[in-house]
């Protein structure tokens, strides 16, 4: 498994990893990779990275698809974030994506996302070639 790590900066962010994780893939021979994060309030997904509106488009989505206001009980040591453990989920923590030529097969409009859902904090990210 190959980590890297990056800092959020607000609290709710999707961050475009697509350069780090083909960093990480480069040279290593393998059938697909997996992206994957470690966190309970932050969230691996693939979406269009040409027009930056769509990315805040989705993050304002990202936080009416689970609302703040429904009644959440949950509270930890990061506050009473069931709502960021909720977006989490809907998101998924992790992508699989083909190795085509040792490179991870997206398409032309796709990047690889990581979805803060809780931030700012410092995130790990976990990439595995899978033989
Ligand atoms: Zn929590």
């Amino acid at each position: 498994v190959h980590e890297f790590t990056l800092t959020t900066e607000r609290k709710t962010q999707l961050i475009d990893i697509t350069g780090r994780v083909k960093e990480a893939v480069d040279g290593r021979s393998g059938s697909a990779v997996l992206v994957y994060v470690p966190h309970t309030t932050a969230a691996i997904t693939i979406n269009e990275k040409i027009d930056p509106a769509l990315v805040a488009d989705l993050e304002r989505a990202f936080e009416k698809v689970v609302g703040d206001d429904w009644g959440w009980v949950h509270d930890d040591a990061d506050g009473p974030n069931g709502p960021s453990h909720g977006r989490a989920s809907v998101a998924g923590a992790q992508v699989l994506i083909p190795l085509r030529e040792g490179k991870p097969a997206l398409g032309r409009y796709q990047a690889i996302f990581l979805c803060e859902f809780d931030g700012p904090k410092p995130r790990s990210v976990y990439v595995t070639v899978l033989q």
